[in-house]
């Protein structure tokens, strides 16, 4: 059983691997042999072997010189100067350090998983479909068989491969194909599952059973977070090409003046770039690991770096600075429409969407009202602007219009601008609901009355602007709710600037023309109409549990509690992490050119040198793990033991 979990799981077996390269090369220290041989051997072949594999192989098909030609060279040349030791520390320190950018790999592999965890795709079957007791059934996606009818709202990811069998729509399919234009697709279209819906509600009937799609999806999401896809991993090898070159003309230029073959190996050793190797990943893997224990998920390996230079951050207002689950204060009929025809009629086309305004309408009409949903049909969503949809209702319809056969009424229910677009609104409704949002409801000509909504902010917002902004980050606020409401939440957080009324391009220009002067900025949101600005950001971070699955693929960060308070802590963290990877640059780097100093002038000889040289790695990776725990230790208790102290002191004085 364990010994076929170590065939299949290679990472496993590398772990294995360097223990026991490292208690034979204890053995070796410590002069113990078998018969004539030297435990060192064991180090050579178990870690050296694959090495010079490697590095033969780049260099012959990939013309790639790094490191680990440097390395082979070290380590055949100490092993024909006859210094196993040396050679068999070097090829255990090279083999560690590849074992921990599979850490890396493995790491990202599990917090996407547990991702895919939080975040279940979940599927609606409709049961009884287009009969009169069609109902749907929210559930797991492994549920779902071939022939089942779903449907699927906008911003949801289509749960499984399908064909449209009712309504239109147009579908992100990014995520799958990298195509970047979104898809029209209407009836008989087939759909992929993983891919996202931008726009319509639609209905599909599913080509593949639910645990087939849902599989490949992961994988697609794991293959992304790889970091040899994020590039940062092996940065560090740019440098060491330059390094090899110089450290092989160093040790053949000792080799020449000196004579001494074996100074020129020590050169070799000593100037292995294994430390340069591990500045960056160790410190990125540690302040990943860091992030993920307060619930922040970094897709992409570079995006620690970038967001150490970012000054700006653009807040969306409803479900990021708020919670997003806004409070209905007062719904207003107009004309012959009752209270309860109008909550029925609005969240019966609301029901289609999953904006924060329509989930808590619904809500209120569940909770509140023991009324049925009316049939409604042809669910359209404008995005930034609102909703509409064909009502089938008989009476209602023949209520609302007067018009002979007029059985079938368009609704429209959104914000000002979008329902002025078909009727006027009464002048008292216009200006009476100051920081509220506020919904109208109209048919295409007649008004029909309005829902005030209230949400709340979010008890950690002013208190984040106003960290970010001592960390000297300027924070701007970016939403498609009305002028009066904006204003009133941005003087209440402390934003100074704020623009209202955004469509989703007003959104993505403004972080454009934040680009365009060279200045870099991050965008934190969790709606559909957040996600071209997220994507175009310098650094994107999405609200994992209240947003939707587009906004969190369009994202370079996951909040995965959408826990904005540790924001700050974020931005530090990622400052923090490019000072150590610097630093410990600085520090490899240092300790390679002395100890090419003493190895040239013959001061050391391999294995103190190899010493030298592990001492520098070690170095670099307690350097980097101190910021596992960074900021993340009790911080109350610790400020509590301060005032402590203080007091004290002052007592003393
Ligand atoms: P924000 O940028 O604040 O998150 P959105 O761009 O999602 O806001 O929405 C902007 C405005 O469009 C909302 O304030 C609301 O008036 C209107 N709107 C959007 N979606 C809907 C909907 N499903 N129902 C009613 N109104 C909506
Ligand atoms: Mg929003």
């Amino acid at each position: 059983m364990i010994l076929r979990e170590l065939i299949i799981n290679e990472y496993k077996r590398n772990g294995i691997i360097i223990l026991i390269s490292i208690v034979s090369i204890f053995l070796s220290f410590l002069k113990i042999k078998l018969g004539l041989f030297d435990f060192a051997w064991i180090g050579i072949l178990l870690c050296g072997i694959p090495i010079i594999k490697d590095a033969i192989i780049g260099l012959v098909f990939n013309h790639d010189i790094k490191a680990d030609v440097l390395v082979s060279i070290g380590i055949i040349s100490s092993i024909i100067i006859g210094e196993v030791f040396a050679a068999s520390v070097i090829s255990i320190i090279m083999a560690i350090g590849g074992y921990l950018e599979d850490y890396t790999v493995n790491k990202t592999e599990n917090s996407m998983k547990s991702l895919y965890d939080l975040n279940p795709i979940n599927s609606r079957i409709i049961i009884n479909y287009n009969k009169t007791n069609e109902e749907e059934v929210f559930t797991d996606i492994d549920a779902v068989k071939v022939g089942d009818i779903l449907k699927v709202l906008p911003g949801e990811t289509i749960p499984v491969d399908g064909i449209i069998i009712k309504g239109s729509t147009t579908v992100d399919e990014s995520p799958l194909t990298g195509e970047s234009i979104p898809q029209d697709k209407k009836i008989n279209s087939r759909i992929l599952s993983g891919t996202i819906n931008t726009y319509g509600t639609f209905y599909i009937k599913a080509l593949k059973e639910g645990k087939n799609s849902s599989i490949q999806n992961l994988i697609n999401l794991i293959e992304e977070a790889k970091p040899e896809n994020a590039n940062i991993v092996r940065q560090a090898d740019k440098w060491a090409t330059w390094i090899v070159f110089i450290a092989l003309i160093m040790a053949l230029g000792t080799w020449l003046i000196t004579g001494q073959i074996i100074r020129a190996v020590t050169v070799l050793v000593v100037f292995c770039p294994c430390g340069l190797v591990l500045a960056t990943p160790t410190a990125i893997v540690a302040a990943n690991g860091n992030l993920s224990k307060l619930g922040i998920l970094v897709r992409n390996g570079k995006t620690i770096e970038i967001l150490s230079k970012i000054n700006n951050i653009a807040f969306d207002k409803t479900g990021t600075l708020t919670y997003g689950k806004p409070r209905i204060i007062n719904i207003i009929p107009y004309g012959n429409i009752t209270k309860e025809e109008l909550i029925s009629l609005s969240s019966s086309i609301e029901k289609n969407s999953e904006h924060p305004i329509a989930k808590s309408i619904n809500e209120t009409f569940k909770k509140d009202y023991n009324l049925n949903y009316l049939n409604v049909d042809n669910f359209k969503m404008i995005l930034g602007q609102g909703v509409k949809g064909k009502l089938l209702d008989k009476d209602l319809n023949q209520k609302l219009n007067d018009y002979k056969n007029n059985n079938q009424n368009e609704i429209f229910i959104g914000k000002k601008e979008y329902i002025l677009n078909y009727t006027k609104i009464p002048n008292d409704l216009l200006n009476k609901y100051e920081n509220s949002t506020i919904v109208y409801i109209s048919t295409k000509n007649k008004f029909l009355g309005a829902i005030v909504l209230l949400d709340v902010l979010r008890s950690d917002s002013k208190s984040v602007i106003n960290q970010l902004n001592n960390l000297g980050i300027n924070s701007i606020m970016l939403t498609g709710d009305n002028y009066k409401t904006a204003k009133s939440i941005s003087s209440q957080v402390n934003i100074g600037d704020f623009k209202s009324n955004c469509m989703p391009e007003d959104k993505l220009n403004i972080i454009k023309d934040y680009q365009n002067s060279d200045k870099k900025i991050a965008v934190i949101g969790d709606g559909i109409n957040d996600g071209p600005a997220l994507k175009k950001a310098d650094v994107g971070i999405a609200m994992g549990g209240i947003g939707s699955d587009i906004t969190v693929n369009a994202s370079d960060i996951t909040l995965i509690n959408d826990n904005i308070k540790y924001l700050p802590h974020l931005f530090k963290i990622s400052r923090k992490t490019l000072n150590k990877i610097n630093f410990n640059i600085a520090l490899s780097l240092a300790i390679n050119f002395t100890a090419m100093f003493l190895a040239i002038f013959g001061i050391i000889n391999p294995v103190i040198g190899a010493l030298i040289h592990n001492l520098g790695s070690v170095l670099v990776i307690i350097n980097s793990s101190l910021l596992l725990n960074y900021g993340i230790n009790n911080k109350d208790n610790k400020s509590h033991l301060f005032n402590l102290n203080k007091d004290y002191f002052k007592s003393k004085i």
